[in-house]
């Protein structure tokens, strides 16, 4: 077997929540034996396949948890994605759910009217609704955010992103996932791809 082609494992905070949801907390097979090795993990679950070296062989970790917890209080960064996490891809002035390919950001206040890039006045718009609102302020055009745009919590972050489940599923990580893995059994029995790719179809 390739052993590129070995499946990652789910990582897991010490509190055995995973490090993040979306994108899932994967770490690949080699860094997972490595932090096997150095003592900074836990295995919790394991696949039924071997790695081999010539010095050992073992089971490959499918979920595993750090020793040390990993504090989650941090303010999240003020990214792209983050605030399409943060409207849950979904346009603020028309409702409509959109994959992030097909979504803009829009300024509440304008920037030509000294409105800031920041998490209290950049919504999630789409196209349509950009051009309309253009440059005007939101009582002029009566467009108004859904949600009074502010800064997520990393809670926030997360619980939109559960939403959203990967592309690739292993059986053993369905009980730190979610509650209600019903949900997902269309999803599990695809193809292992890339565990940073977004698929469109999955934010509809
Ligand atoms: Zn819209």
């Amino acid at each position: 077997m390739n052993a590129g082609m070995h499946p990652p494992a789910l990582v897991l905070n010490a509190d055995f929540r995973p490090l993040s949801y979306f994108p899932l907390s994967l770490w690949s097979w080699q860094d997972s034996i490595k932090a096997v090795f150095l003592e900074r993990v836990t295995i919790i679950s394991e696949y039924e396949e071997m790695v081999s070296s010539p010095s050992l062989t073992m089971p490959l970790p499918s979920v595993l948890a750090l020793k040390e917890y990993i504090p989650q209080g941090r303010t999240p960064a003020f990214t792209r994605f983050n605030v399409f996490l943060r409207d849950k891809f979904t346009c603020q002035y028309c409702d409509t759910k959109l994959p992030a390919s097909d979504l803009t950001f829009d300024h509440v206040t304008p920037r030509s009217k000294g409105g800031r890039s920041r998490w209290d006045n950049v919504v999630a718009a789409c196209s349509p609704c950009n051009l309309k609102k253009a440059n005007k302020m939101p009582l002029k055009c009566n467009m108004h955010p859904l949600k009074k745009p502010a800064a997520p919590t990393v809670w926030q972050l997360q619980d939109n992103g559960r939403a959203y489940p990967p592309n690739y599923l292993h059986h053993s990580w369905r009980d730190y996932l979610y509650w209600d893995s019903e949900l997902l059994e269309d999803v599990l029995d695809l193809p292992y791809e890339d565990e940073k790719s977004i698929r469109a179809d999955t934010l509809n």
